[in-house]
């Protein structure tokens, strides 16, 4: 059994101060939601904070971003000892959003992943396609080289511990999600990529949907057989709105 993981991306939402409001008002919320584990992907300069505030809490503290090296000249980069430094536990890499407006890549990403994962961090990799991609009938090719690069220089036995989040582009913050039928077949091949290098892996993989997850549309998303979660933008700046989709979760 997979335990659904729901991941909130903060994006570049709050200062030190309205993160803390927010995970202040969150906390509580989520205390008793069982069978489902709950992670924010916070800015950077709110991190310590939200992660002083969680301590001792089942919430899941997450940067947006890191760099492979562990040091070096890498302007207004931050690197896998810096976050555990101050005992962030994982990380988002590869979002949409990253690869279009700042220009990360596959390759940046097989470096990322297993530096990540190597220091103990949770790893969320970001894969889906554009709208024109799926317009040619090119999603299947995208997600593959997506996930085949972004695990590359993953150990096999450690594949299974990859969060992945499917998150069709065209779905991001549009109020546009992906159909049951649509989401159901990506993630099922993205899972069939993990298990193209292991079966046993794959198993053990949880895929994510991303993409306007909203509390009216989540139960019905978080219900598919491949599903192990979401990952939700817009919504997780709304704590009502991020808790109900947490306690879809185990109902789903
Ligand atoms: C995201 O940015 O990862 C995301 C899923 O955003 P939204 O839920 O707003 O579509």
């Amino acid at each position: 059994m997979r335990t659904p993981l729901i991941a909130g991306n903060w994006k570049m939402h709050g200062t030190i101060a309205e993160s803390e409001e927010r995970v202040a008002s969150l906390l509580p919320r989520i205390s008793t939601a069982e069978h489902v584990d709950v992670a924010v992907c916070v800015p950077f300069t709110a991190l310590q904070a939200v992660v002083d505030s969680s301590r001792g809490s089942r919430l899941g503290v997450f940067a947006q971003n890191v760099h492979w090296e562990p040091q070096g000249p890498y302007t207004g980069e931050i690197s896998v000892p810096m976050l555990t430094e101050i005992e962030v536990g994982g990380v988002v890499v590869g979002h949409s959003e990253r690869r279009q407006l700042f220009g990360e890549t596959d390759k940046h990403l097989q470096l990322k992943v297993p530096a990540a994962l190597s220091a103990g961090l949770q790893v969320i990799l970001c894969v889906g396609e554009t709208e024109e991609e799926r317009e040619n009938g090119d999603t299947e090719r995208r997600l593959r080289h997506q996930v085949q690069e972004g695990l590359e220089k993953v150990e096999t036995d450690r594949l299974g511990d990859v969060v992945i989040a499917y998150e069709p582009i065209w779905a991001i913050g549009t109020g546009q999600t992906a159909t049951p039928e649509q989401a159901q077949e990506a993630l099922a091949f993205v899972r069939a990529l993990v298990a193209d290098r292991s079966k046993e892996q794959a198993e053990r993989s949880r895929i994510l949907y991303g993409g306007s997850m909203k509390p009216d549309n989540a139960e019905e998303l978080l219900a598919l057989p491949d599903c192990d979660g979401g990952l939700i933008g817009g919504a997780s700046l709304d704590v009502a709105q991020f808790t109900a989709i947490v306690e879809a979760a185990p109902r789903a």
